[in-house]
């Protein structure tokens, strides 16, 4: 999964003339992908508004380290470190908030 550079949100696949990209329904930032099916999410429900589950869910047994949340404010989060697909690009460290659930990254 993408996340905006500006937001820190989940980029959501949209169609955009023909082609398929990734976009933030916060800032319009679009970004794209060779193959967008490995960026698309499973809803859990089409008619209900809940948050989309994503296919990629955190671990369920992670580490848990001192870090402030960008939402609630909490000092402690899960953790962990995924490794992007470019040799070239650094590993990105998650973070789960423990309190509220906000996922955020961290450029190791
Ligand atoms: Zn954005
Ligand atoms: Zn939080």
């Amino acid at each position: 999964m993408k996340f905006c550079p500006t937001c820190g949100i989940l980029l959501l696949p949209k169609k955009a003339g023909g082609k398929t990209v990734l976009q933030c329904s916060s800032c319009g930032y679009t970004l794209k992908v060779a193959n967008i099916e490995d960026y698309k999410v499973v809803k859990k429900s089409e008619k209900s508004d809940e948050i989309p589950v994503l296919e990629e869910e955190a671990p369920s047994t992670l580490p848990v380290t001192k870090a402030k949340c960008p939402k609630c404010g909490h000092d402690k989060a899960q953790w962990w470190i995924r490794q992007t697909r470019s040799a070239d690009e650094p590993s990105t460290r998650f973070y789960k908030c423990e309190k509220c659930g906000k996922i955020w990254r961290e450029y190791a």
